[in-house]
C-alpha cells in the first residue's frame, strides 16, 4: 500500500467541515474589509522566491521544494503567499487601479522542513497582502484583519506582538551594532549563523538554535537604531492599535523569517507557537521589478489555528446532517424515491436515498447514522394508497401525507 508523504495530511470528515467552516470566515471578513481574492500558481520560477523571500532566510536556504521542469526551467513549489501576490501585482499593473491594492489568498504551502507538531510540509495559509501605501494606518489595517478573526473563532490567549526593523539605513546602522555585539561570539554562533553574520546579521535573531539564542539574549535593541521618521511611524502604528481597543506588546526581537521586511512586523503566538506573522515590505515591488511601493500583510498558518481551537475546545466531533431520507421497498419504490430525493435536492432540501438496495431495517438504521430528521418508505402499498408515513426521527412521531405532496411539504419543514 502507498502512503500519505511524511509531513502532509489528508484532511477529511468533520475536520474539512472545521477547515470549510473557518475559510468561510476569512472569506466573510476579507469582503467586509474590502480584500480581493486572488489565486496564484502552486509553482513560480525559483528566482522570485529567491528574490521575494532573501537569499539569507531559512526558507531559501533549507525549505524550498525546487525541480527543473523539462525546458530546463528552475521551479519553486509555493514556500510562502508574499512573492507571488507581487509578481501578480507588477504583472497585471494592478498600481493602475485605485490604491491600495488589498489581496487575500487560501493556499497550500511547501516548505521542506523537519516535521513535527505544528511544522508540516504541505501546511495552509491564509494570507493578506496591501500593497500601495506607506501609512501606518495601514500596518494597523493588516493586524486588526488578524485580530478580528480570531476575536470571531472566539479563541482567546493569543499574543500580539510588534516591532519595528526601520528602513534600510536603520537596518543598516542595526546590523552594524549587532555585528559588533555578536563578532565577540562568533566562534559559539550555529554555520548557518556563521554565515548570516557576514550577509545579514538580523536573521541570527530569528535563528531557531539553542546556542544562538543565548547569544542574541542581550543584543542591543533595534528600536534604539530607528531614526525619527521611523520611530515616529511605529508609534502611530500603536496609537491607531490602542485606539481600536487591540492589545499587544512591543518585542525588539521580532525579525520574521522573510528578508524583505522593513518598518513594523508582528506575530501573533499562542502557546509558544506562532499562527500569523507579518510586517511591511517596502522594498519589494522594487525587487521585484515594479515602481516602489509600500505594502504590508500577513500569512497565518491554518494548521496551527486548527491545533489552537482543538486545544481550546477538545476534539472535533463527527456531527452528520440530512433532512430527510427517503427510503424504499421493492422496485417501484426505489424508482419513486430516486425521483422523490431527486426533486428535494434540486429545491435545496438535504434528501438521500437507498443506493444500496438494502433491507427496509438496514436502511432505517442508516437514516439514523446520517442524522436523517424526517424519513419515510415506499413500498408497493404507498404507491398504491397514495400515502405515505412521515416521521420524525427524534420523537418517532409519525403523520401521513398524500405522495403527492411530499416535496412541498418537506420543503416547508426544511425552511425551502
Ligand atoms: P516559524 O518561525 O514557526 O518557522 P515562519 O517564520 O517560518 O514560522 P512564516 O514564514 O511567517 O513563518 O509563515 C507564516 C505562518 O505560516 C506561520 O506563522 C505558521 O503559522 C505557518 N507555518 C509556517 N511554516 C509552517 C509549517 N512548516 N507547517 C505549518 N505551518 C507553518
Ligand atoms: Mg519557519
Amino acid at each position: 500500500m502507498i502512503q500519505l508523504v511524511k509531513g502532509t495530511k489528508d484532511i477529511y470528515g468533520a475536520e474539512v467541515k472545521a477547515w470549510q467552516e473557518i475559510e468561510g470566515k476569512m472569506r466573510r471578513l476579507c469582503e467586509t474589509f474590502g480584500i480581493g481574492e486572488i489565486r496564484t500558481p502552486a509553482f513560480e520560477f525559483t528566482e522570485l522566491f529567491v528574490r521575494g523571500v532573501g537569499e539569507t532566510t531559512d526558507i531559501v536556504q533549507k525549505e524550498m521544494y525546487t525541480f527543473t521542469d523539462d525546458g530546463d526551467r528552475s521551479l519553486t513549489l509555493r514556500p510562502e503567499g508574499t512573492a507571488g501576490a507581487v509578481r501578480a501585482y507588477i504583472e497585471h499593473g494592478m498600481h493602475n487601479q485605485a490604491q491600495p491594492t488589498k489581496l487575500y489568498y487560501i493556499s497550500p504551502t511547501f516548505r521542506c522542513e523537519n516535521t513535527q507538531a505544528g511544522r508540516q510540509r504541505q501546511f495552509h495559509q491564509f494570507g493578506i497582502e496591501i500593497l500601495g501605501t506607506y501609512s501606518a494606518a495601514q500596518d494597523a489595517e493588516v493586524i486588526s484583519v488578524a485580530t478580528a478573526l480570531l476575536e470571531e473563532m472566539g479563541i482567546k490567549g493569543v499574543e500580539l506582538r510588534i516591532n519595528s526593523l526601520g528602513c534600510p539605513e536603520c537596518r543598516a546602522r542595526y546590523n552594524k551594532t549587532l555585528k559588533e555585539f555578536i563578532g565577540k561570539n562568533l566562534d559559539k554562533l550555529c554555520d548557518t549563523c556563521k554565515e548570516r553574520f557576514e550577509k545579514n546579521p538580523l536573521r541570527v535573531l530569528d535563528c531557531k538554535e539553542e546556542g544562538c539564542q543565548a547569544i542574541i539574549a542581550d543584543a542591543p535593541s533595534v528600536l534604539d537604531c530607528l531614526d525619527e521618521e521611523c520611530t515616529a511611524h511605529f508609534e502611530k502604528v500603536q496609537a491607531i492599535l490602542k485606539e481600536n481597543g487591540i492589545p499587544f506588546t512591543v518585542d525588539p526581537k521580532i525579525v520574521r523569517g522573510l528578508d524583505y521586511y522593513t518598518r513594523t512586523v508582528f506575530e501573533f503566538v499562542f502557546d509558544g507557537l506562532t499562527v500569523c506573522g507579518g510586517g511591511r515590505y517596502d522594498m519589494l515591488v522594487e525587487e521585484c521589478g515594479g515602481k516602489p511601493t509600500g505594502a504590508v500583510g500577513f500569512g497565518l498558518g491554518i494548521e496551527r489555528l486548527m491545533m489552537i481551537l482543538e486545544k481550546l475546545n477538545g476534539p472535533l466531533a463527527d456531527a452528520p446532517e440530512r433532512d430527510v431520507y427517503i427510503g424504499s421497498m421493492g422496485e417501484a419504490g426505489l424508482m419513486r424515491a430516486q425521483a422523490l430525493t431527486f426533486a428535494l435536492r434540486k429545491s435545496g432540501v438535504k434528501a438521500d436515498c437507498d443506493t444500496v438496495e438494502r433491507s427496509v431495517k438496514a436502511q432505517m438504521k442508516y437514516a439514523n447514522k446520517i442524522g436523517a430528521k424526517y424519513s419515510v418508505i415506499l413500498g408497493d402499498s404507498e404507491l398504491e394508497s397514495g400515502k405515505v408515513q412521515l416521521k420524525e426521527m427524534e420523537t418517532g412521531e409519525a403523520e401521513e401525507v398524500a405522495v403527492a405532496d411530499l416535496v412541498e411539504i418537506l420543503k416547508e419543514k426544511c425552511g425551502k
